[in-house]
């Protein structure tokens, strides 16, 4: 009997203590796997320069899409976002919707058009894309027909391009200036159950709230257990236009 007794205590402690050191690792494990993508859309403006700041602090990364400026201070956060080890995506040059998504040709041309800017400023030529409005925005309908962002897409991966959309939209751009709480709490909202995410926030002039939120949006992430990366043509992308929706 005391011999069952002590076999029943050592089998306790024995799970006990295979519990409690499983436990660590398996966390570690798992918030290893997630990755948050925080991105730029429109800039360079003058929340640049924060932002890159704000990163630095934190010592994270992020993927700029930028749009086709050539104005000094532009120029000089074009070589900050690349000297600091961030990624240039490319938004198209002129990012207007009328012009860019008049046809496949034209859209190619903008992002050629950036293409060289970017080449001829910081010795880089991006080889992903955003969409402005996304993959799935339908204002590309007024200039280039309903068919114009599969045609688009289409040519642009045959090109060599990888496009990304957003699985977490921080809301930065539902309003004029959204506010900096409503952004924190989308991105926490939004985020939740996501393994891999891809945030979408604007670096414009107006975005102040944006620049404000920022610091709150990376440390709640990085409580919520995820690392911080850039976008490549490899890495995780999320597209609202899926293949069988071509
Ligand atoms: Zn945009």
């Amino acid at each position: 009997m005391k011999y069952l007794i002590c076999s029943i205590i050592t089998a306790l402690c024995t799970m006990i203590c295979v519990v409690s050191s499983s436990s660590p690792a398996a966390a570690a494990a798992t918030s290893s796997d997630k990755i948050a993508y925080l991105t730029f859309d429109d800039g360079p403006s003058k929340s640049t320069s924060r932002i890159l700041d704000i990163l630095q602090e934190n010592g994270i990364k992020a993927t700029f899409f930028v749009t086709g400026k050539t104005s000094e201070h532009s120029k000089q956060m074009f070589h900050r976002i690349v000297d600091e080890g961030h990624t240039l995506g490319n938004h198209t040059y002129s990012h207007d919707y009328n012009r860019i998504y008049r046809s496949v040709g034209a859209f190619k041309a903008d992002v050629e058009r950036l293409n060289r800017l970017l080449e001829e400023t910081v010795g880089v030529r991006p080889n992903i894309l955003r969409y402005p409005g996304g993959s799935n925005n339908h204002l590309s309908w007024r200039s280039g027909g309903r068919h114009i962002m599969s045609a688009i897409t289409r040519e642009m991966s045959a090109l060599g391009y990888q496009y990304f959309d957003w699985n977490v939209s921080s809301t930065d751009a539902a309003a004029v200036i959204q506010s900096k709480e409503a952004i924190v709490d989308s991105v926490k909202s939004n985020s939740s159950g996501k393994k891999q995410i891809i945030v979408l926030m604007h670096d414009m002039d107006v975005k102040t709230t944006t620049v404000e939120a920022l610091p709150e949006i990376i440390s709640y992430l990085k409580q919520s257990g995820y690392h911080f990366d850039v976008l490549g043509k490899d890495s995780f992308t999320f597209q609202f236009l899926r293949p069988g929706n071509r």
